[in-house]
């Protein structure tokens, strides 16, 4: 099952950038440009991560991490904070909003998709270690299972 990964950025390319990269990593992105549209996104359908710009227009990133902490529905969800300037990542680390890794502008996408499953493998790890097969062999690391040709070989 590929985890849906909530983009809040409200700098077009960069969203698209990460959005790409995501989706090509076997993640399933969700696009959202400021915080108040992101709300709404999460009422729906509560994301199995959150990547969170902190400059926003309206809402900025720290106040709606905030926001996601405080409310029991969603407090659980990972958040992965971006920041422009060593300043505010100072700035932010200071603050204690519950984020759950931290990345500064300008990042590698690679390095951001490391983080993301280094996360997401820490809270959730069958999304993350999916089940490898090779000639019909399965190991599933999740369930501790090698399979052949779908029966369970003993260990
Ligand atoms: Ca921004």
């Amino acid at each position: 099952m590929a985890a849906n990964i909530l983009i809040v950025e409200d700098e077009e390319s960069i969203l698209e950038l990460i959005a790409i990269n995501l989706h090509q990593a076997g993640f399933n992105p969700i696009r959202a440009l400021n915080a108040e549209y992101a709300e709404n996104i999460i009422r729906e359908a509560l994301p199995d991560l959150i990547i969170l710009d902190w400059m926003l227009p309206g809402m900025n990133g720290a106040d709606f991490a905030k926001r996601v902490r405080s409310n029991s529905n969603t407090k659980s969800v990972p958040i992965i904070m971006l920041t422009a300037k060593s300043e505010e990542d100072d700035k932010l680390k200071g603050l204690d909003i519950g984020a759950d890794d931290y990345m500064t502008k300008p990042f590698s996408p690679k390095e951001l998709i490391a983080r993301i499953k280094a996360v997401l493998r820490r809270k959730m790890p069958e999304l993350v270690d999916e089940p490898i097969s090779i000639n019909g062999l399965t190991l599933d690391s999740n369930k501790h299972l090698l399979k052949n040709n779908n029966k369970t070989i003993s260990i």
